[in-house]
């Protein structure tokens, strides 16, 4: 069976192709993105209506070098699977007509799904069906969270979240402190490899003793470097910044390892997935395969192209779904910015 998967929640228009095979394994077809990231830098962060817009002009052509990709035509397709939420609002809303507009004209199944739980089950298509249960870091721009799949298709809880900004958020606002461009997580990883990590010593955030175990704050982390940062200046100094890049990558890799090992430990879960775009973070995956391998748990992390947004992770979670035997949704399915992750099919 041929999925389909149709992603437009932020600023990636992304058509996916996956193979669902009897044997439960998901195979990678295609997978063609087109991001308006660039479109979004000189703002800092997505603009809304631009990415609407982009994602307008790329849906079709994405869609088009998706099949040619794959050397399949749009006959071959059993199933259209496409993000509903959470994301931005008029975002989703083109990802979400297109696929009504391709499941009706194919006379096929649609399934509108959630977004965070494709980010998860993208993993399959590298490294093989989920064990179950396993725990999720999730880590991207607009989202960090734990959370415990004990059915990809169906039975995802969330164990804790950011209580402000997101990891990726964070990146970001760093780099902006720093002059290093927009998305700030590629260029603070490179900085950083420069630096010495244990430079100077920025707060862990949620760490204390009375803080909830496995919920993130960042944002007192960002405003420890942008102080950091302030009072270099105002001495007259230049600011050393691979140190500030590797101290802070720091600060951010060892919140999130301790945690989410912590969680997996407590819970007796023996895979750890870490995805989203500051999945792709060295200094991330070096620490938690390090301590991965202390507790004994089996660390997946996708390839960073499978990391951040794309439609083949809609697909694969579409393939899981659909073999789960779950009622496809209504073609009159509508977008839902705010879908919890709870929901893993609208
Ligand atoms: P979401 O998935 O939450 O809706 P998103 O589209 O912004 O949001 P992704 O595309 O998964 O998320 O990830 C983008 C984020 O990943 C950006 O904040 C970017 O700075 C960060 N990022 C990318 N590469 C790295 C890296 N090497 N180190 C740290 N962060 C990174
Ligand atoms: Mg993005
Ligand atoms: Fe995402």
């Amino acid at each position: 069976r041929i999925i389909m998967g149709i992603e437009s929640s932020c600023d990636e228009t992304g058509v996916g192709l996956v193979a669902a095979h009897d044997d439960g394994t998901v195979e990678l077809l295609a997978d063609e993105v087109a991001s308006s990231v660039e479109q979004h830098a000189r703002f800092g962060g997505v603009v809304p209506e631009i990415a609407s817009r982009a994602h307008l002009e790329a849906m079709v052509p994405t869609t088009r070098r998706a099949f040619d990709a794959a050397g399949l035509s749009m006959s071959d397709v059993d199933a259209v699977a496409v993000t509903a939420g959470p994301g931005l609002a008029g975002a989703l809303l083109v990802g979400v007509s297109a696929a009504k507009a391709y499941a009706a004209a194919l006379d096929v199944p649609l399934y509108g799904v959630n977004h965070l739980a494709g980010h998860i089950a993208v993993d399959a298509l590298q490294h093989g069906p989920l064990p179950t249960p396993c725990l999720a870091l999730l880590v991207s721009g607009g989202h960090t969270q734990l959370l415990r799949v004990d059915d990809i298709a169906g039975a995802i809880t969330e164990i804790g979240s950011t209580v402000d900004d997101a990891a990726g958020e964070a990146y970001d606002k760093v780099a902006r402190l720093l002059d290093l461009p927009y998305p700030g997580g590629p260029p603070i990883d490179k900085a950083a490899r420069d630096g010495d990590p244990h430079a100077i010593a920025f707060p862990r955030g949620m760490t204390g003793p009375r803080d909830a175990p496995f919920d993130f704050s960042f944002s007192g982390l960002k405003t420890a470097v942008a102080r950091w940062v302030e009072s270099a200046q105002g001495r007259g100094e230049q600011v050393p910044v691979a140190d500030v890049a590797a101290s802070f990558q720091e600060a951010v890799a060892d919140v999130l390892t301790a945690k989410a090992v912590r969680a997996a430990t407590e819970a007796g879960i023996g895979t750890l997935v870490v995805s989203g775009g500051v999945a792709a973070n060295s200094r991330l995956s070096a620490l938690a395969r390090e301590r991965c391998a202390e507790a004994g748990i089996e660390l997946r992390i996708p390839r960073p192209r499978l990391c951040t947004d794309n439609g083949a992770m809609i697909a694969a979670l579409g393939a899981h779904v659909a073999a789960a035997g779950h009622k496809p949704s209504s073609l009159d399915l509508s977008a839902n910015p705010g879908l919890p992750v709870d929901t893993v099919l609208v």
